[in-house]
């Protein structure tokens, strides 16, 4: 009943899920329209051409590398953070290419142990030096806590505030260490899908204009958390290095991916999982975003794969289903989202009741809550079922 009369007969996406209206025939925007886009989904589509001339830079940058390999103490700076791309990212990098690159994580305060494992088990394998900085934590915790409580859009969702700006600080405090350093090339291990803001390269301009908030400029943030972004001196100097995406270019089999991480032993069998290296932050940001928006970011990723391989709807429309439910009560990974919101000092009651506070003020709160209300009803439904009469 659910799927045929309010989600798109051809993706996921239900009437009403911020923006997105199903026509008379079941379809909604994006199905109906290859073009259609809004503020929080558009198809992106690198062609041919641009794809070729950022593989042939890639190759140049390699070449230059392998060139000044040994006259500076490191080829480039890794971006490391212990999931399964960056790690095939360090391999290919010291065992392909023969680099000497310094690895770099910063935490965020949110990283999951299971990442902090598999960097443990894969730095005792593949010998490059580590940094990990921890000084940074209070200013992601910061960050996060006024996102949370700030963040009043009717049109797009907390996860994607919360992941571009905390994303920009990890850059940020990267591109830091490479500046200090006098380091070139910064590489992430962005996988190919990973493209809604950048292809390949993150535009000088765009790291200087676009990371620093204008956030950090209110009473709630200090000088403390400024040192972590680029200064006007850093800029005005101009060596920065260039911030590249390899795997937008060069081979990326996902499936190829966890194989080598596992049979390396870098990280253990079953731990290369998204899901699992997936910091808490998205966790609570999606508990927020369903009970908000009655929907999340990632639906329409998972949309547009159901565009793309129509037999896997079923699959992903029973997921919605299962899983939807469960965020809005907070049973779906309740252990890391209660964790986040004590580490930002708010109880889930706090939360709610913040959220319910923004819905209110929303013009669509009707639609939002009959959709909170269909994906709650099934559950109901069966609980009345399951008392015997
Ligand atoms: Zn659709």
């Amino acid at each position: 009943m659910i799927e045929q009369q309010k989600i798109c007969i051809k993706c996921i996406l239900p009437d009403g899920f911020l923006g997105v209206n199903l026509n008379p025939e079941g379809m909604c925007d994006f199905c109906s329209d290859p073009d259609h886009k809004n503020i929080n989904w558009s198809r992106k589509v690198i062609g041919t051409e641009r794809r070729q001339t950022a593989l042939e830079n890639w190759n140049i940058v390699v070449v230059q590398m392998q060139q000044n390999h040994g006259k500076i103490p490191y080829d480039c700076i890794l971006g490391y953070s212990g999931g399964k791309d960056s790690t095939a990212l360090l391999d290919h990098l010291v065992n392909d290419l023969g680099l000497n690159p310094l690895a770099v994580t910063s935490d965020t305060g949110f990283m999951t142990d299971i990442a902090k494992d598999n960097m443990k088990d894969t730095l005792t394998q593949i010998n490059v030096d580590h940094v990990l900085i921890e000084e940074c934590i209070p200013t992601f915790t910061k960050l996060y806590k006024y996102h949370f409580f700030n963040h009043n859009s009717n049109e797009t969702f907390l996860a994607r505030y919360i992941c571009d700006y905390c994303s920009d600080l990890i850059h940020s405090i990267v591109v830091k260490e490479a500046i200090r350093r006098e380091i070139p090339y910064v590489l992430f291990g962005y996988s190919p899908d990973q493209i809604f803001r950048y292809f390949y390269e993150m535009p000088q301009e765009e790291v200087i204009k676009e990371w620093k908030p204008e956030i950090l400029d209110t009473p709630f943030f200090d000088d403390s958390d400024n040192q972590w972004y680029l200064t006007d001196e850093e800029i005005e100097n101009g060596d920065l290095p260039r911030v590249l995406l390899p795997y937008h270019v060069i081979p990326y089999r996902e499936q190829d991916i966890i194989e080598l991480v596992e049979s390396k032993n870098y990280i253990k069998r079953g731990h290369a999982d998204p899901l699992l290296t997936n910091c808490n932050v998205v966790h609570a940001a999606t508990f927020y975003d369903f009970n908000r928006y009655s929907g999340i970011l990632y639906a329409y990723q998972y949309a547009e794969l159901v565009r793309q391989n129509p037999e896997e709807r079923k699959k992903w429309v029973r997921t919605l289903k299962i899983s939807a439910p469960l965020i809005l009560e907070n049973k779906f990974k309740h252990r890391e989202v209660t964790a986040f919101f004590n580490q930002i000092g708010v109880s889930q009651e706090e939360m709610l009741n913040h959220i319910q506070e923004q819905l209110e003020k929303d013009p669509n709160r009707e639609q939002i809550e009959t959709n909170i209300n269909m994906f709650r009803k099934k559950r109901r439904t069966k609980q009345v079922k399951a008392v015997p009469q």
